[in-house]
C-alpha cells in the first residue's frame, strides 16, 4: 500500500470516527497519522483508539503515526447560572475567580493567572472571538469589563486574551497526567498547545524526552517573538489556525502561516496546516470551493500535512472528508505550476557530509529520472534532509526502529518501511532493490538511488551515495 502524493493527512479521532472499523475506512482514504485530542474523551476513550490503530497497522503492514495533542492551558469560563448567560453591548460585567452558577455580576473564571496580568483596556474574547469585552478595572480576584460585541455565552466557553502574556506553562496538571499516559500508550507524536516561549518547548522536552516526537502549536502572538528559537528546539510545528486566528485579526494568518511554513522547511522541521480546512463538510458532503483552495494553498507552499479536525472527529462526513483532502493533494501536486512554485524556496545548502550527501540524493535522481531514493535512516533525519529540497520522486525510507517509521507519517514525500540494519554493503544494495520493489516503487531496468551510512547502523554517518540498476526477479525478500 503506497499513497500517490507527497503530502501528508492528519485526522481528528473522535465520536465520528473511533471505531475500529471507521478507523480502517479513513486510512484507505487517505489518512497518514490519526490525532488523539486530549481536550475530549477519557483515558479509556483514547486507549481503545490507540489499540484499534495499532491493530490496523498490523493488519494492513503500514505505519500509522498518532499524535496526541494535549489540551494545554485553554482558559475557559466556569458555569452560569441556568447555563448560559445573553451580554448585550455596553452592558458592563463582572468576573470574579471562584465560584459557580454565576450572573452577569459574577461570571466565574478559574484563572487566577488571568487576574495577576490582565490591565485595563485590555480584550477577553470568548467562545472563539463571539463575544468580546474590554476589562475596565482589576481588583484582587475580581475583573470588571464592558461588553463591546454582545451574544450568549454558555458553561465553560473557551477565553482568549490576545494582548496578555499569562505567566502560565503549557503543562497543566492535568496536560502532565495525560502525558504520562500518552507515553505509556506509546503515541508517536505529542503536541503542546499554546506555547509562548522557548522555555516552554524545553519545560516539555525534560518531561518528553527522545520518547515521542515534540510538536509545537502555534496559536498565541507572543510565540512569533522568538519562533526561529521555539521551532528549533521542537521537532514538528502545527500552525493551529483555530485560536491563532482567534487571537490575530483574520487578515494576518494568511501571513502567518506562509512565514510558517517557511520557516520550518529552512530548519527541516516537519509542518502542519490545521483547523477549518474543509469546515464545512462538517455538515456537507461537499467542501466549498473556497476550502478546496485553502488545502491547496498549503500544499503549494510546502507543508508537510493538513489536517482536519471536526470534519473527521465529530462531522457528518468523516471518510468523505479525507478522501476529498486525498484528491485535492493529488491534483494539486500533478498541476504544471506545482514544482516551480514548490522549489522556490532554496534552502541554503549545509557543508557537513551528511546533509549534503542527502540533498544531491534528491538532484541525482531527477537526473537520472530514478523513481525512489531509498534511504537508510536511523533517526529520520536522513530522510527530512532529502524531504527538504522537495525533490519529485520518492522517498523510501527503511529504519530500524519501528518508532521512527510512524513519525515519518507525518513528513512530506516520506514513504517508510521498519526493517533490520543491513551489515555489508552487498546487502545495502540488494535490500535496497528489494524493497523498491517490494514496495512497487521500481523494476528492471530501473535505476534508483541509495543513500546510506557506512558504518552501517550508526546515526549520523550518511556518506554514501550509490545508483543501483534493478536486475529483474524476485532475488531476495526485503
Ligand atoms: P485545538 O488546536 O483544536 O486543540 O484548539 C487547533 C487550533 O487551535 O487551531
Ligand atoms: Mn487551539
Amino acid at each position: 500500500m503506497r499513497r500517490q502524493r507527497h503530502a501528508k493527512i492528519v485526522a481528528t479521532v473522535g465520536p465520528a470516527s473511533a471505531s475500529p472499523d471507521k478507523l480502517r475506512e479513513l486510512f484507505f482514504a487517505g489518512v497518514d497519522t490519526f490525532r488523539l485530542n486530549f481536550s475530549h474523551g477519557t483515558h479509556e476513550d483514547h486507549a481503545r483508539v490507540h489499540a484499534a490503530i495499532r491493530a490496523l497497522e498490523k493488519d494492513v503492514g503500514r505505519p500509522i503515526g498518532i499524535l496526541q495533542d494535549l489540551q494545554g492551558p485553554k482558559i475557559r469560563i466556569g458555569t452560569l447560572k441556568d447555563g448560559a448567560l445573553v451580554l448585550s453591548e455596553g452592558e458592563t460585567i463582572r468576573f470574579v475567580l471562584e465560584g459557580t452558577n454565576g450572573d452577569k455580576s459574577a461570571i466565574p473564571l478559574p484563572h487566577v493567572e488571568i487576574f495577576e496580568a490582565v490591565l485595563p483596556g485590555q480584550e477577553l474574547l470568548i467562545d472563539d472571538g463571539r463575544v468580546r469585552v474590554r476589562t475596565t478595572s482589576r481588583g484582587g480576584n475580581s475583573i470588571t469589563a464592558e461588553v463591546v460585541t454582545g451574544g450568549t455565552i454558555s458553561n465553560r466557553k473557551g477565553v482568549n486574551l490576545p494582548g496578555t502574556i499569562l505567566d502560565i506553562s503549557p503543562l497543566t496538571p492535568k496536560d502532565r497526567a495525560d502525558l504520562a499516559f500518552g507515553l505509556e500508550l506509546g503515541v508517536d507524536w505529542v503536541a503542546l498547545s499554546f506555547v509562548q516561549r522557548p522555555s516552554d518547548v524545553i519545560d516539555g522536552r525534560i518531561l518528553i524526552g527522545e520518547r515521542a516526537g515534540l510538536m509545537v502549536k502555534i496559536e498565541k502572538p507572543s510565540a512569533f517573538e522568538h519562533i526561529e528559537d521555539i521551532v528549533r528546539l521542537s521537532d514538528a510545528v502545527m500552525v493551529a489556525r483555530g485560536d491563532l486566528g482567534v487571537e490575530i485579526p483574520p487578515e494576518e494568518v494568511p501571513g502567518r502561516q506562509k512565514e510558517l511554513v517557511r520557516i520550518c522547511r529552512l530548519a527541516v522541521k516537519p509542518v502542519i496546516i490545521a483547523t477549518q480546512m474543509l469546515d464545512s463538510m462538517v455538515s456537507a458532503p461537499t467542501p466549498t470551493r473556497a476550502e478546496a483552495s485553502d488545502v491547496a494553498t498549503a500544499i503549494y507552499d510546502g507543508a508537510d500535512a493538513v489536517m482536519l479536525s471536526a470534519e473527521s472527529a465529530s462531522g457528518r462526513y468523516p471518510v468523505e472528508a479525507v478522501a476529498m483532502m486525498d484528491r485535492i493533494i493529488k491534483k494539486t501536486e500533478q498541476d504544471k505550476a506545482y514544482r516551480s512554485i514548490i522549489t522556490a524556496l532554496k534552502p541554503e545548502i549545509e557543508e557537513s557530509p551528511p546533509h549534503a550527501v542527502a540533498s544531491a540524493a534528491g538532484d541525482l535522481a531527477q537526473a537520472i529520472h530514478a523513481p525512489c531514493i531509498v534511504a537508510y535512516t536511523s533517526s529520520g533525519t536522513t530522510a527530512s534532509r532529502i524531504a527538504r529540497t522537495r525533490p519529485d520522486v520518492g522517498i523510501l525510507a527503511v529504519t530500524p526502529d519501528e518508532s521512527v517509521a510512524r513519525r515519518l507519517c507525518l513528513l512530506w514525500g516520506a514513504h517508510s518501511v521498519r526493517s533490520e540494519d543491513v551489515r555489508s554493503y552487498e546487502e545495502m544494495v540488494e535490500k535496497a532493490e528489494a524493497h523498491a520493489r517490494a514496495e512497487s516503487f521500481a523494476q528492471a531496468p530501473e535505476s534508483i538511488v541509495v543513500v546510506a551510512g557506512v558504518p552501517f547502523g550508526m546515526a549520523g554517518t550518511t556518506n554514501n551515495l550509490r545508483v543501483v540498476q534493478m536486475r529483474p526477479g524476485e532475488r531476495s525478500r526485503p
